[in-house]
């Protein structure tokens, strides 16, 4: 069979949540003036009450609104695809799988949060939400999502991105968002980084300073993240949980779990309904790989310690592997994953040894997506070809043992909006560039205090 195909009626009724799950309680978020555990009053002015809630739950089951489920089915179930040609290319014994993210409307997996995240908000009567994007792709989920709630969404798109990908920008536009280059001069931390550097490239941090800025100081409106939180990973397990029953009509279960890390988000809902099979004991032995870019190699490189969520500090703080709150990744094309930080749960995850962390360079990620488009046909945003890149290492590793090892990866978006990135590589004109630990270790420099 090349793909698992499930029925309208299986998309999942509820999502997964991990938080009662984990080996340890998660560390409570700090407050980033007092450094206090954080209250959900102090996260009110820019998240609704519901996702308050779903922050900080330890129900380990969710149901999901109709009305959301009512718009999961434009794209959901997304069909897991057997890569049987790949598997051929990479000589390989082992069973590949993807699940396929990028037949969303927005070409990747994030809509399965911003639809969850925009229904809340209008229940609670919010008509505005701002937000930040990286490569584009939150602000296009996220403006794809306002649609469907009338609300109007302002994004502040990292300006290196902006520039490079002009027609994410007009995709947004065209669901009806309102797009501003970050850092803008639209918010005092904008200016204030304009000031300083005057030709900053922005990064997530700033942009996502810029977004919670704006919401904090208007009363019709929230922040929505797209990434990182335990809500966002909550709502991606759909992706698992659908995985989880196709693989089961193929009679398998992965040995291998890998998928790409930004944040943590798309990685989290694929892996997570497999990881709660190996913390209760029931598939001790499955592995769990999380792919990251070398020029920003948060779980391979960082620390693990408490940090600011965003560079302006004015986010909460957060227990997790970081590259500290201040490091400006070099640009590289999987725009997706230069945040500093990752998902608290997941960072726990990788510190508890229940999940392993590999960091690769663009060109062998890009040298495994050319592979993957021209033996699959599909081609892979530039973020997931980290994921293919730890595929056919694991693939020659199976080779390697004669064994028929069984490989689930998670391809989380579709990249016809990254045809620069293709081009670019196809010429021979992508710079691996090494990173200094000097530049790691100045910015760890500057993590906030946390009393214990
Ligand atoms: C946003 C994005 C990522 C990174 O975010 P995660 O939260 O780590 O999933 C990865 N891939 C694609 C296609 C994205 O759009």
């Amino acid at each position: 069979m090349k793909k698992v195909m499930l029925d309208e009626s299986e998309i999942p009724s509820h999502w997964y949540n991990i938080l009662p799950d984990l080996p340890e309680p998660p560390a409570p978020y700090r407050h980033p003036g007092t450094m206090e555990p954080l209250g959900p009053a102090d996260l009110a002015p820019i998240f609704p009450q519901a996702i308050i809630a779903q922050e900080v739950s330890t129900e380990r089951w969710i149901e999901i609104p109709d009305q959301v489920a009512e718009i999961y089915r434009i794209w959901r179930p997304t069909p897991l695809y057997r890569a049987d040609r790949l598997e051929k290319v990479l000589d390989t014994p082992a069973h590949i799988y993807y699940k396929f993210e990028g037949v969303s409307p927005a070409g990747s997996h994030k809509p399965n949060t911003a639809v969850a995240q925009a229904y809340y908000n209008a229940q609670e009567g919010v008509k505005r939400l701002t937000t930040e994007t990286g490569a584009g792709q939150w602000g296009s989920a996220l403006a794809f999502a306002g649609t469907f709630f009338d609300i109007e969404v302002t994004v502040y798109m990292v300006r290196i991105s902006y520039d490079q990908k002009p027609y994410r920008r007009a995709l947004m536009e065209t669901w009806g968002a309102t797009v501003f280059p970050s850092p803008s001069d639209r918010t005092s931390f904008g200016r204030a980084v304009r000031e300083k550097t005057p030709d900053s490239p922005g990064s997530l941090g700033i942009a996502i300073s810029e977004a919670v800025e704006d919401a904090a100081t208007r009363d019709d409106s929230k922040y929505a993240l797209g990434s990182v939180v335990n809500h966002v990973l909550l709502h991606q397990t759909v992706i698992g949980q659908e995985a989880k029953k196709q693989m089961e009509m193929v009679g398998e279960y992965p040995d291998v779990v890998i998928g790409c890390v930004g944040g943590g988000s798309n990685y989290a809902g694929l892996s997570y309904p497999f990881m709660a099979d190996k913390l209760s004991g029931e598939r001790p032995q499955t592995r769990f790989i999380a792919a990251e870019p070398a020029a920003c190699p948060t779980l391979t490189r960082g620390i693990y310690a408490y940090d600011f969520g965003d560079t302006a500090g004015v986010g909460p703080v957060a227990l997790m592997h970081t590259l500290g709150h201040n490091f400006v990744p070099d640009p590289i094309h999987a725009g997706g994953l230069r945040y500093h930080g990752d998902a608290p749960s997941l960072c726990l995850l990788v510190k508890r040894g229940l999940m392993e962390a590999r960091a690769y360079s663009q060109n062998e990620c890009f040298a495994e997506a050319v592979r993957f488009a021209r033996c699959e046909g599909f081609l892979p945003a530039p973020e997931p070809s980290h994921a293919l890149k730890a595929v056919a290492e694991e693939a020659a590793a199976a080779r390697e043992a004669g064994e028929p090892r069984v490989i689930l990866l998670g391809l989380c978006g579709i990249g016809h909006f990254d045809m620069s990135a293709y081009d670019a590589y196809l010429a021979g004109k992508l710079e691996d560039l090494d990173l200094d630990q000097s530049r790691i270790d100045e910015a760890v420099a500057e993590l906030p205090k946390v009393p214990a």
